[in-house]
């Protein structure tokens, strides 16, 4: 049971644990820490936490368990806002999407407080920004990797552990690099081709032709690029290694499947497709 639950930044991804933990049962009161009091509001009224404040002086000392869910770009800011107030008993996690760039800013910032930070990331989420996006189910039988410091205590890892437990979710570990280097493959580079994709037919000539007869495959393609621009511009600045060697590889592959084309290998193409159409189905049936 966690008694007093900080979430700072009410949006899809600190709403929906807000919302998941409440019904659960499992936290006492929970208060929203933000930036903009429209959005605090607004959660309030909906039922995702029970209070709000915009000054942190008078949350993190009595928070026990410290929720961060902002763009990882707002980090340093909140980071530094809450060092000064954190109590030693305080366990703080978040949701980032990018684990080892948001751990040396947590090391900058928290200082000899680092001990305290538990990092973590469901992979769960929608298209969707906002308090008025979080639902309860969002992390239910989702995985959540936690990629934990050696500076953190074994009661604090498992303190984390078990709420994502109590939110639905099935609980991995991983060292910080390797979460980066996966999620570029399986996240964010989808990412980057949906976002790509659109503004690349958007910018073509007869783009009204193209996008009126855009069917549910285009529509399946690219839902993802409705996510929030400055979210997905902040991971790919802070994961931009391992970003750009996924891009790298992928673009070899585009470049082989366009030579297939050019020369009409027929079996080249037929083999591409086959295999890809045989790995998405084992993954989606598994
Ligand atoms: P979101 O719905 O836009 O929520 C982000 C919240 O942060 C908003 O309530 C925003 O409030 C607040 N915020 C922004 N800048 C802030 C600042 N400087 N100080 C305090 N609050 C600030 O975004 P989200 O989808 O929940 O994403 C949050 C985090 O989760 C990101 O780090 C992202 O990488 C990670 N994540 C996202 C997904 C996904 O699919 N969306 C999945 C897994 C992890 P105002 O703008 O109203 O102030």
């Amino acid at each position: 049971m966690v008694n007093h639950l900080c979430v700072i930044g009410v949006g899809l991804i600190g709403g929906s644990l807000s919302m998941a933990l409440k019904k659960a049962a499992c936290v006492k009161r929970v208060t929203g820490l933000g930036r903009s009091v429209e959005n605090l509001q607004k959660a309030q009224k909906l039922g995702i936490i029970d209070q709000y404040e915009t000054d942190y002086s008078k949350v993190i000392p009595h928070a026990d368990l410290i929720f961060i869910s902002v763009p990882i770009g707002a980090m340093p800011e909140v980071f530094r806002k809450i060092e000064p107030y954190l109590s030693s008993d305080t366990i703080i996690t978040d949701g980032a999407s990018v684990k080892q760039e948001v751990i040396e800013i947590a090391q900058r910032e928290l200082g000899l407080r680092i001990n305290q930070f538990v990092p973590g990331h469901p992979i769960a989420g929608t298209e969707k920004s906002g308090a008025e996006a979080a639902f309860d189910s969002l992390y239910q039988n989702r995985r959540v990797i936690l990629t934990p410091l050696e500076e953190n205590s074994e009661i604090d890892i498992n303190k984390v552990r078990e709420v994502w437990k109590q939110a639905g979710a099935i609980v991995d570990e991983m060292g910080a690099r390797h979460h980066d280097l996966v999620l570029a493959g399986t996240s964010h580079l989808p990412h980057v081709l949906a976002f790509s994709l659109v503004d690349c037919l958007n910018n073509v000539d007869d783009v009204d032709e193209i996008f009126k007869y855009a069917a549910g495959g285009f529509r399946d393609f690219t839902r993802i690029a409705s996510s929030d621009p400055v979210m997905w511009r902040d991971i790919c600045v802070n994961n931009s290694e391992a970003i750009l060697a996924m891009m790298h590889h992928y673009q070899k592959n585009l470049d082989s499947l366009k030579k297939a084309i050019e020369d009409s290998d027929n079996d080249k193409i037929l083999e591409l497709f086959s295999e890809a159409k045989k790995a998405r189905d084992g993954f989606c049936n598994s």
